[in-house]
């Protein structure tokens, strides 16, 4: 099968991070540093992106790495004990890791996007993961602009979604051609998953961030209303929203720009992972125009703005319902 080393060490290293993030988590040590655009890092970011820089760059030496984390921060003397606080969860599940090993596994993820890429979001949903909630490590190969294979880890989600107080720790998993599988972060069989097939909106959620900074609620909630969702949004921080609609425990996953930021363009490993599991599931994403995101431009989606995800069937009317909310 095509992509199937690729999907095997994404998964292998995907469900190492999540390990890793959650022991941070649950250890407590998870206090947020700020960066310089003032969103929040945490020691399991860190941690998280050096275990997958590691198995990336062992399996696939030239595969460029655009991993949303750089090292720069961890390097300044004052940082020495967060440093160690990474280098040691790191340890735990790469033995010979020394900090020095650690910083370069981490700065391997200042790639740059081209025919052949890997992007990865080490945590994302950051401020999920320090309150607790939703939060996702997301990886994904982009070959020519196209997404090829997508792994979400996301160590916070309920394996039956109708179990919330039940297991945690989900797995999904797409390859561009194969379909879309999610599995139990501890283990068991692949079950394929499929968008819910319905144009009937009745007892259909959709799902939007948590964050209000991330997206434009009051008008998320005027589109889902006009296209017939009458139930309350599920509000979920990550790409586990994308996890959501193609598992069919949703049908939509509105993100329109926040009018704090209109200008704002989404960062590719915000999406690329999520974006194979939809639409191999059979769902739909394109941008709030109906354009489909590009890939190929950086590190940001710069031709896109906003990010509509739909089981398919719905699509259309979503993006005509968006024309006349504008
Ligand atoms: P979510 O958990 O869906 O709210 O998304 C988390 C992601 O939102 C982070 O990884 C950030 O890259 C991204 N983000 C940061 N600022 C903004 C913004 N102004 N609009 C949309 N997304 C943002
Ligand atoms: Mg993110």
């Amino acid at each position: 099968m095509p992509y199937e080393r690729e999907k095997e060490v994404a998964i292998e290293a995907a469900l190492r991070a999540a390990t890793l993030c959650q022991k941070v988590r649950n250890e407590q040590v998870a206090q947020a540093i700020e960066k310089s655009d003032k969103s929040p890092v945490t020691v399991a970011d860190f941690g998280s992106q050096a275990v997958i820089c590691q198995a990336l760059a062992s399996a696939f030496p030239d595969d460029p790495i655009v991993g949303e984390e750089d090292a720069a921060q961890l390097r300044d003397p004052a940082m020495a004990t967060k440093l160690m606080q990474v280098t040691s969860y790191v340890q735990a599940v790469v033995s010979d890791a020394t900090p020095e090993a650690v910083l370069s596994w981490i700065d391997r993820g200042n790639g740059q996007t081209g025919t052949r890429y890997w992007t990865l979001d080490p945590i994302d949903g950051t401020k999920g993961f320090l309150r607790q909630d939703q939060y996702a490590v997301a990886l994904a190969l982009v070959e020519e602009g196209e997404v090829k294979v997508g792994v979400l880890a996301c160590p916070a989600l309920p394996v039956d979604m109708n179990q919330p107080e039940g297991e945690r720790g989900v797995l999904f998993v797409a390859v561009r051609g194969q379909g879309a599988v999610m599995m139990p972060i501890s283990g068991g069989e692949p079950q394929p998953i499929k968008v819910v097939d319905a144009s009937d909106l009745t007892n259909l959620r959709f799902v939007e961030s948590v964050e209000s900074g991330h997206g434009d609620h009051s008008r998320q909630d005027a589109v889902a209303k006009a296209v017939g969702i009458t139930a309350d949004s599920l509000r979920m921080d990550s790409q586990a929203k994308y996890g959501a609609v193609a598992s069919g425990q949703a049908v939509l996953y509105l993100r329109l720009p926040s009018p704090k930021s209109p200008d704002y363009r989404e960062k590719i490993w915000d999406h690329a992972a999520g974006t194979i599991v939809i639409e191999e599931a059979g769902g739909r994403v394109t941008d709030m125009y109906g354009q489909p995101l590009n890939f190929s431009l950086g590190a940001k989606l710069v031709d896109n703005q906003g990010v509509i995800v739909s089981n398919g069937v719905i699509h259309e009317t979503v993006l005509a319902a968006l024309r006349e909310t504008a």
